[in-house]
């Protein structure tokens, strides 16, 4: 791995979906801290997002696309590996989470699982060729607390898509491990951001931090596994719950 320039992701190249806003906008902030040049990718526009790294004397570039777009994804990773020669680092970050109940409905459950597993997979496939070229990656998968115990507010269709996530994540770990490709995963508790606005948040004295999670409180466990002190570990599972889930 490349550490130069003092920062342990200098010279690395990132790409980070859902980097909008949310998780997403402070998972790029982190890398881009780190010494990644980061592309910030979205349905939305991620041009606040680069315009704080800029600020911050951080690299960024904003692209927007949709990971349930297979062709996108792919045109995507050719895009950065011409423009970068790598594509050292993927945080399949974007998802939906729309409210929804046990029995749901079917046009619900297809977009959830297109964009949660679906979109996660082609990003995956897409970078898959150009990691496996040069025998190194980072892949990190967003999963969440409702893999382990359920969800509530949302239909069964958001648990079931964080589950194949979770079991994704130990899929690539163990097929991307012979070619020095590391896949980890985060399984966010209850965070703060535009995705649960509208769902009513839990007593913070039911969670044993004692507070909602931030969106930076889910960024620094996917910095650590993008970096040099995660060099070891792969198909690990790491739940930012504050307490909430203690037994994963
Ligand atoms: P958010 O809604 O604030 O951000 C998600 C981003 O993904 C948005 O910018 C959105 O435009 C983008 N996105 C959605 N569909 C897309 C698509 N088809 N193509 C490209 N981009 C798309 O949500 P967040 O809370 O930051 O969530 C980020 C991830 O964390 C999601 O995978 C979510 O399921 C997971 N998560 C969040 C929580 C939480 O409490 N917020 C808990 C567990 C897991």
């Amino acid at each position: 791995m490349q550490h130069s320039a003092g920062r342990p992701l200098s010279g690395q190249v990132a790409l980070v979906t859902g980097g909008a806003r949310g998780i997403g906008a402070a998972v790029c902030q982190a890398l881009a801290q780190d010494g990644a040049t980061v592309y910030a990718a979205d349905l939305l526009s991620c041009e606040e997002t680069v315009a704080a790294i800029a600020e911050a004397g951080g690299l960024a570039h904003a692209r927007k696309f949709d990971v349930s777009d297979r062709n996108a994804c792919v045109a995507l990773a050719n895009e950065i590996v011409a423009a970068e020669q790598r594509l050292d680092i993927l945080v399949c970050n974007a998802g939906i989470c729309p409210p929804g109940t046990v029995a749901g409905d079917w046009e619900q459950w297809d977009r959830v699982i297109d964009v949660n597993v679906n979109g996660t997979q082609a990003c995956i496939a897409a970078c898959w060729p150009h990691m496996t070229a040069c025998g190194y990656g980072r892949i990190v998968l967003v999963s969440s607390m409702a893999y382990y115990q359920g969800g509530v507010i949302v239909g069964t269709e958001y648990s079931a898509s964080k589950g194949a996530v979770a079991a994704m994540t130990r899929h690539v770990a163990r097929n991307g491990g012979p070619h020095g490709i590391l896949c980890n995963a985060v399984a966010p508790g209850v965070i703060a951001t535009d995705m649960t606005a509208s769902f009513s948040k839990p007593d913070p004295q039911a969670i044993p931090l004692r507070r909602v999670g931030t969106a930076e409180d889910v960024a620094g466990p996917v910095r650590f596994l993008c970096g040099p002190y995660s060099a070891y570990m792969t198909g690990t599972i790491l739940n930012v719950t504050g307490g909430i889930v203690l037994a994963a």
